[in-house]
């Protein structure tokens, strides 16, 4: 691959890598205390109802994965050692690895604690191929900061993210882009970010097992099992996907939009639905690892008339509390005006992606609270699917048959 020339990236060298730091915070641990090195070790609370923030390797080895009840690890590992979490030296650790990645590559998205897209295009004169400069930084971040970390790269961001998670751990995959499609084929379709258990299911359902597999499937097939984002699944199959870093959040909104076929005549009624909605988004919102600002309504009642009522908040967020709050206060607002409900909708813009938002704290279990519980929730959907948990005060059927207006990928581990 020439490292001169075509420096802007107009033919089709990688300039997308994707870092990952290999068991961010098991990492750390296991560096601080190098007595540590080779065990199962996972970071995490150790009482009775602890989860597994974190596993080393080797704990890796033995079964154990992020977000399992501690007494499941406990079981696969009887000597596990458990460390408990300490945020605050991974926030800082994170800041030295973003800051380190800084100094190479100027144009940075970081996407986690512990993950950052990178085009490379600004940094090939300096630095070279896009493998030197995956290279030089995983040399620098080991030796400065003595930590594991995996690189992939693509011309597609999704895809450089899928062969990062190939690369590990400690290694990394550059894909040329004529390649793509022969790289992604033997790979289960559950490698695509978003693709979770209930749309890996569907797309079993119609044969496609293997990423290779979707090339097979006609386009309308594949709406029928992925809805709106079959048209992107399909690119990536193809080996077209040419997105790139950023484009994830600009002009994009997420939402969830349902009609009935009778009104809805009870306020209470109508209240549970959108709460149900709102909390629905949240969680698309977090898969996505994006944050939201301002938050709409939308209603329309059976004669036709639509309202939307939108509300804009003092801070990002990506919690299901937040967003029902100021549904429930924008429905508060117009349900004297709305007595009959034919149509509702949730919808979240001014997205951001959740920069250093510290995605694996949530399972500590010293911070509990809303996040552990959301996070939580957000797990059992994805094993179950929707519709198998509700709180308290929205018990009943979800929302189901709601359609998914923008779904976004999922956050992965490692
Ligand atoms: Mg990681």
């Amino acid at each position: 691959m020439d490292a001169d020339g075509d420096a802007g990236g107009r033919g089709e060298i990688p300039w997308i890598l994707h870092l990952d730091m290999d068991a961010f915070f098991a990492s750390i641990e296991v560096r601080d205390d190098p007595s540590l090195q080779g065990l199962p070790v996972v970071v995490g609370g150790g009482g009775s109802r602890g989860v597994v923030a974190a596993a080393s390797y080797p704990a890796r080895t033995r079964g154990i994965r992020s977000a399992m009840p501690m007494a499941t690890a406990r079981r696969l590992a009887p000597d596990l050692v458990i460390v408990p979490p300490r945020m605050d030296e991974y926030r800082r650790v994170s800041a030295q690895v973003m800051e380190l990645l800084g100094t190479v590559v100027a144009d940075i998205e970081q996407i986690s604690v512990d993950e950052a897209f990178l085009d490379v295009r600004g940094a090939r004169r300096l630095f070279g191929t896009p493998e030197e400069i995956a290279a030089l930084l995983r040399r620098q971040i080991r030796e400065q900061l003595g930590l594991p970390s995996s690189v992939g790269g693509s011309v597609s961001r999704a895809v450089a993210k899928i062969a990062s998670a190939q690369a590990k751990p400690d290694g990394m995959l550059i894909v040329p882009a004529a390649r793509t499609a022969e790289f992604l084929a033997p790979l289960p379709v559950s490698v695509i970010s978003g693709i979770g258990p209930k749309a890996q299911a569907a797309l079993e359902r119609i044969g496609a097992h293997r990423v290779g597999q979707l090339r097979d499937v006609p386009v309308t097939t594949l709406a029928r099992a992925l809805g709106p984002r079959a048209a992107e699944v399909a690119r990536l199959a193809d080996g077209s996907d040419r997105t790139g870093l950023g484009r994830l959040v600009k002009d994009r909104s997420l939402g969830t939009e349902r009609t009935w076929d009778e009104d809805l005549t009870d306020p209470a009624e109508v209240r549970r639905r959108i709460t149900l909605m709102a909390d629905d988004v949240a969680r698309q919102l977090r898969r996505s690892r994006l944050v939201a600002r301002t938050v709409v309504l939308k209603l329309r009642s059976p004669d036709g008339t639509t309202i939307t009522r939108s509300s804009t908040l003092d801070h990002h967020t990506a919690s299901g509390e937040r967003l029902r709050e100021q549904v429930v206060a924008l429905w508060e607002r117009e349900r004297e005006r709305m007595r009959r409900v034919r149509l509702a909708g949730v919808r979240v813009t001014h997205l951001e992606t959740a920069a250093g938002m510290p995605v694996q704290s949530e399972l500590t279990a010293r911070s509990a609270g809303w996040a552990d519980l959301e996070a939580a929730m957000d797990r059992a959907v994805d094993r179950f699917g929707a519709g198998t948990l509700s709180r308290g005060s929205t018990l009943g059927p979800a929302p189901d048959g709601a359609q998914r207006t923008a779904a976004r990928p999922a956050p992965d581990e490692g």
